[in-house]
């Protein structure tokens, strides 16, 4: 199957019949990415991934938040439950009042209707990805959804 490759403003995505792949960039090259959000303005380091990759059932961002901030407002979700995998630094999360400490391997579930937020307590960026799928829409998963064609591994050179 062919393969191409294009370019959107800054990225660069390749893409065959049955896949999209994308350089999100260097951990720290995360801290360069900026969303803007109504009513809050420039939130940085953070980037949206759903339209450059086509997501069709989730929505994933990848986050780097510098020492010292944190999340100025709180928030919720409508639908979708939100899953917080944190691969660098300290932080805290708190939901619904409730506080806890993140770090290296945290992974973080949470229901749609959990008010969160989230500040950086160390002394390096807090890199995390954020994973956002509607609450209870997974039939299956894990091995129960995999099929082994039966076809051998092969790797041309
Ligand atoms: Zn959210």
């Amino acid at each position: 199957m062919s393969e191409c490759i294009h370019t959107t403003p800054s990225r660069q995505v390749k893409q065959g019949a049955n896949f999209t792949a994308y350089e999100s960039g260097t951990l720290p090259t995360w801290l360069n990415r900026s969303v803007e959000i109504p009513g809050l303005g420039t939130l940085e380091g953070k980037e949206f991934l759903h339209d450059t990759l086509g997501f069709t059932s989730c929505e994933i961002s990848v986050n780097a938040m510098p020492v010292g901030q944190s999340m100025p407002i709180y928030h919720q979700h409508k639908e979708n439950e939100e899953i917080y995998l944190f691969i660098h630094g300290r932080g805290q999360l708190q939901v619904d009042g409730e506080i806890f400490d993140v770090q290296e391997g945290t992974v973080a579930r949470i229901a749609p209707n959990g008010s969160r937020a989230w500040r950086n307590i160390g002394d390096k960026p807090l890199i995390f990805i954020i994973i956002q799928a509607k609450a209870g829409s997974l039939r299956q998963y894990g091995l129960a959804d995999t099929v082994v064609p039966a076809q051998t591994v092969h790797w041309p050179n």
